[in-house]
């Protein structure tokens, strides 16, 4: 899966599958339905070489948000 992270450094987002679970990483459900995740995620940087550490509320962008709000939206109408 792709996720969206901002470098720290260079202060711009990119795009990474290269991604490794830092801290036990679970999906948990909130009220209303609404799934967050927990935990955390290290991420080589392509704009700066480093590793980051991101968060989930880190892990927040417009654009994933967009793809969480389509999966959700394909679920509610049952198909697969
Ligand atoms: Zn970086």
């Amino acid at each position: 899966m792709e996720l969206c992270f901002v470098c720290p450094i260079k202060g711009r987002f990119f795009y990474s599958a290269l991604w490794e679970v830092n801290e036990m990483l679970a999906v948990r459900e909130g009220q209303g339905g609404s799934r967050y995740l927990e935990g955390s995620v290290r991420v080589s940087c392509p704009l700066c070489n480093g590793e980051h550490v991101f968060g989930p509320d880190e892990l927040l962008c417009p654009l994933s948000v967009r793809e969480q709000d389509r999966e959700h939206g394909a679920n509610s109408k049952g198909g697969e």
